[in-house]
Order: structure tokens, then C-alpha cells, then sequence
């Protein structure tokens, strides 16, 4: 080989090597730029993040947990939650230590982003002990939680930042809408009491402006003793509770036992922690439970 010739044939090679370095940064662009995927924790995080980010082209929305799993805060971190994690560029949670594993969540994936939903709520039920971290069945703070990870997203994802504003506006619209077509049942709940027989309800009592008594049950109320039932008798019969509200899926026998003794009525409510997959979930499930209690009107 002469040397034009194999100055020819180092071109042509550092030509390809060249070709082939654009087409890799090309390609690691389009991934950068058209590839955002956002992990929800459970249920209600990702029923809320479909509606924000759902449907984006480019955006990618996922759970962790299966939609029927139950309650995040009894789950057992795993490393077939690592799996559906990896990937992704922010983990959106409900926060409030329903989610306690982010230590091993940043630890596989340093880069994730942790998208606190609840940063700002202030009134979720405090027992004394611990903070009540279920308050998504407060309307007004799903609002503030929409809006949280509406902005979070908007500051992780700035190409699709217009998106996720009209998307969050539109479900924040149908969110006000839920509030204002059962106003009547939520007026007529404010000052009620009630007994509430599962974790995720204190909010929604909260929100009503219900007077209420709450113990945990860690979701299962058949686990109370009998020592706590003559103690919750005792309680209810003295403040005239005439109302037992347990979550849906739950055994009622401990609520039925309850009420027999004190002639209260047992509301099963919807606790939007599992359910279906579409977009418009929270509202039916909430729909739902006002139109359980709309007897309560008058
Ligand atoms: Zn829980």
C-alpha cells in the first residue's frame, strides 16, 4: 500500500469511527430526550401521575407495586421493586414514611430523583404518636399532592413541562368538580362523629370536618381486642357516635359487633388504594363512597 492510498484508508476509518460516535451521541440524545420515566410507589400515586403525565409521547408512567397490592406502608421492599425502578428518572411517593425504603431505592440508583407528593400538606392526622400518612381521601390535600408533583415533574422534565401543567389543570378541574357535585353530603358530614375502623379514612373525616375516633388497625380491624371494643363502646356511647366507618375488602363482623352493641350504622368506604387502572379511578371510588353516605343529608 502506498501512502495515498493509506492515507485514503486512515480517512476513511476515522470517517467511520467519526459516523458511527455521531450516530451513538445521536442516538444517547433522542434516548435523553425522548425517554422519561417516572416510577409511581402504589395505587394512588400512579392513578394521580397517569392523569399529570399519562399519554405524553416520550414519558413513560409506571408502579412499583401491583395496582391491588394494598397499603405501601406494609410493604416489604424487594428486588423486583428494584426492577421496575431501574430506568426510571424521578420515583414519585406519597411520602409522610409510607414509603420507608428510599435509602436502598438511591442506593441501587443514586440518580433518581424522589418525588415527595406530600412536601407541604400540614393536616394529616397525628395521634400523638406517629402522622397519619394516608391523605389522599382528603380532597384537598390530593389537590396539593397533584399540584406537588405536577411542579417536581415540570423542574425534572422541563421538555415536557407545558404537558404536565395542562394535564395536571384538566384532572385539578375534575377533582374540583368531584368536591362541588357531592358538596351537599360533605356539608352534612361536618361535625358528625364517627368511628373510624381503618388508616386510610382520618383524612377523609378530617377534609368533612367529621368528629371523629380513629384506632390502628394497621387496615385490619378484626385484630382489636376486646379490651379495645369495650374501651371504643364506652367512648362511643358517651360522645353518641351513630356512625362506623371500615375500608372496602375489609371483614365488617368487629364494625357489625360494634354497632349491634350501639345501634350504629357501618358505612363501608372505597380507601383508593386499589382498584382499576384508569384515569378517572380516584373520582369514581370517591363518587362512590359520597353516594354511600348521601343518607346522611337532611
Ligand atoms: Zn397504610
Amino acid at each position: 500500500m502506498n501512502i495515498f492510498k493509506k492515507t485514503i484508508a486512515t480517512v476513511t476509518l476515522c470517517a467511520m469511527a467519526l459516523s458511527l460516535s455521531a450516530c451513538r451521541s445521536t442516538a444517547e440524545n433522542l434516548l435523553a430526550k425522548d425517554s422519561f420515566k417516572i416510577c409511581c410507589s402504589f395505587y394512588p400515586m400512579y392513578v394521580m401521575t397517569m392523569n399529570i403525565a399519562g399519554g405524553i409521547d416520550g414519558v413513560e408512567v409506571v408502579s412499583m407495586s401491583d395496582p391491588n397490592m394494598g397499603c405501601i406502608h406494609d410493604h416489604v421492599f424487594s428486588t423486583e421493586d428494584l426492577k421496575k425502578i431501574e430506568g426510571a428518572d424521578v420515583f414519585v411517593e406519597n411520602g409522610l414514611e409510607l414509603e420507608v425504603f428510599n435509602d436502598e431505592i438511591l442506593a441501587a440508583y443514586p440518580d433518581v430523583k424522589i418525588i415527595d407528593a406530600s412536601a407541604n400538606v400540614k393536616d394529616a392526622y397525628d395521634d400523638g404518636d406517629e402522622v397519619n400518612g394516608h391523605v389522599w381521601t382528603s380532597i384537598d390535600d390530593y389537590e396539593l399532592q397533584i399540584t406537588n408533583v405536577c411542579i417536581e415533574l415540570q423542574k425534572a422534565d422541563p421538555a415536557h413541562a407545558e404537558q404536565y401543567k395542562t394535564n395536571a389543570a384538566v384532572y385539578l378541574e375534575k377533582i374540583d368538580a368531584l368536591r362541588s357535585d357531592n358538596a351537599d353530603v360533605i356539608a352534612s358530614l361536618n361535625g358528625v362523629g364517627a368511628l373510624v375502623l381503618d388508616e386510610t379514612l382520618p383524612s377523609f373525616c378530617i377534609y368533612t370536618g367529621m368528629d371523629f375516633i380513629t384506632v390502628e388497625t394497621d387496615h385490619e380491624n378484626e385484630a382489636l381486642s376486646a379490651g379495645d371494643i369495650a374501651d371504643i363502646i364506652s367512648e362511643m356511647n358517651e360522645k353518641g357516635i351513630t356512625l362506623i366507618f371500615v375500608g372496602a375488602g375489609e371483614d365488617t363482623a368487629m364494625a357489625d359487633a360494634i354497632a349491634a352493641e350501639t345501634g350504629a350504622t357501618v358505612y363501608t368506604l372505597n380507601t383508593c388504594m386499589t382498584g382499576n387502572e384508569e384515569e378517572n379511578a380516584y373520582i369514581d371510588q370517591m363518587n362512590e363512597n359520597f353516594e354511600v353516605l348521601s343518607d346522611i343529608i337532611g
